[in-house]
């Protein structure tokens, strides 16, 4: 009996280029999503990084393209960010290998010579961000006539980040007649407008870890009430050996920033720091180091991490908590990658007590709280800290209860009736 991808009617020269890549059976959304696909009908996948969505999609795409033909682009797969589409371009590649299909990819950020370059040899499958697609189709470099399949990767993200005038381009100068497959990791409001406009009664598939982080990953959290104490509680946690991949997050560039100076000088081996600041190079090749293990610590941001397929990553640090508790599932989704275990530890001060709150109940689970080792010396807080942690827990209590006047706030208005008084 056959079984696996086999099963999924998938033909030899894939199956090997799979069997390389260490790919041995499907995933959920591939057992899904492949089958459906092939029979050529619109997919709405939504499946996060980690569940293996990427070939998911791209599967039925090489199956379909099958070899070399022409010189136009008959695939388009559109991704948010120029590092997503490197990443799937080099899944792609793996996966064509035993084939004479030719791919592709186009970005932003970057020289359009040797892209240009590239579409004018002729390719069969192209993988790029809407801006530059856009772009270079808007200098005759891109024949759109012959696509007949178009993938939406991440198309959440996509939303967030205003591309909706760029897809509607898009979709203006494509073949009207063609499948869509549109992946995203959450399913809001404007995904499912999105889908709705422009996918045809699509089958809607869903990878069952959706919403719930996979089991080998374990989380915890410890408190850590300001920037300092956190900085102490890394450095002591990073004297452990068996962490060796770790990625550690910040809110902001500034914070990550910080920390990673603070790392450089502290000793832990190699530290680089990744944020959408980051000249398009530095970047990759930070990502590269990381992926071969040049890198222990890589501290980065929400922005530009997400969708990222980072492997092996031991350990994943949430040393500020995202406000939104969407993102927390995609920065815990860094580790324990497909049947890999992983550890992710939230350090988390008074304010951010309420974001945690908020990522339990979304990831309907309790984080267990570990206690806060005693060889780690607390450190002070900050000048505008205290203040700042205060403020954020007021509009937090505000959020919850709308009547809450607030403790700061009170106190101010106090301080301004005195004034007026004294008029
Ligand atoms: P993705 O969710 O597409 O970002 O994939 C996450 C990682 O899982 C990538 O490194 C893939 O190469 C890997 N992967 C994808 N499908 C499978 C599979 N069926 N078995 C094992 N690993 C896979």
């Amino acid at each position: 009996m056959k079984n696996g991808f086999e099963a999924l009617k998938i033909t030899r020269q894939f199956l090997n280029a799979l069997s390389d890549m260490g790919i041995e059976t499907p995933t959920e959304i591939q057992e899904k999503a492949i089958v459906p696909a092939m029979s050529g009908q619109d997919i709405l996948g939504i499946a996060q990084t980690g569940s293996g969505k990427t070939l998911a999609f791209l599967i039925p795409c090489v199956l379909k393209a099958k070899y070399a033909q022409g010189d136009h682009p008959r695939v388009l797969v559109l991704a948010p960010s120029k590092e997503l589409v490197i990443q799937i371009f080099r899944e792609l590649e793996k996966l064509i290998v035993y084939t004479d299909l030719r791919a592709g990819c186009i970005y932003g950020g970057v020289g359009k010579k040797a892209q240009v370059e590239q579409l004018q040899a002729g390719l069969d499958i192209l993988v790029s961000t809407p801006g530059r697609f856009i772009d270079l189709y808007s200098y005759g470099h891109i024949f759109t006539r012959k696509i007949n399949t178009l993938v939406l990767d991440e198309a959440d993200r996509m939303m967030e980040m205003g591309f909706m005038p760029q897809l509607r381009q898009v979709l203006e100068i494509i073949p009207v007649k063609r499948q869509n497959l549109l992946f995203s990791a959450t399913f809001p409001v404007r995904v499912e407008d999105l889908a709705a406009e422009f996918l045809e009664f699509p089958i809607r598939i869903e990878s069952a870890n959706f919403h719930e982080p996979v089991k080998e990953l374990k989380q915890i959290w410890y408190p850590g009430e300001n920037f300092k104490t956190k900085l102490n509680l890394l450095i002591y946690l990073l004297k452990d050996e068996t962490w060796n991949r770790v990625i550690v997050f910040c809110r902001t560039k500034d914070a990550a920033e910080r920390v990673s100076r603070y790392l450089e000088r502290r000793n832990v081996g190699d530290v680089r720091v990744l944020h959408g600041n980051k000249a398009q190079n530095t970047r990759i090749n930070a990502l590269d180091a990381f992926k071969a293990g040049e890198i222990r610590v890589l501290v980065t941001t929400d922005v530009t991490s997400r969708g990222i397929d980072i492997d092996r990553v031991s350990h994943v640090v949430n040393f500020e908590l995202p406000k939104v508790s969407e993102d927390y599932l995609h920065r815990i989704g860094r580790t324990a990658r497909i049947n890999r275990e992983g550890i992710a530890v939230s350090m988390v001060n008074k304010a951010e007590r309420y974001f945690l709150e908020d990522i339990e109940t979304y990831i309907k689970r309790t984080i267990p709280e570990a206690s806060f080792p005693q060889e780690v010396q607390k450190g002070d807080f900050i000048p505008g800290e205290q203040k700042e942690i205060n403020l954020e827990i007021d509009s937090q209590k505000r959020r919850r209860d709308p009547n809450y006047q607030g403790a700061f706030h009170t106190r101010k208005s106090k301080t301004t009736k005195k004034k007026r008084s004294k008029k």
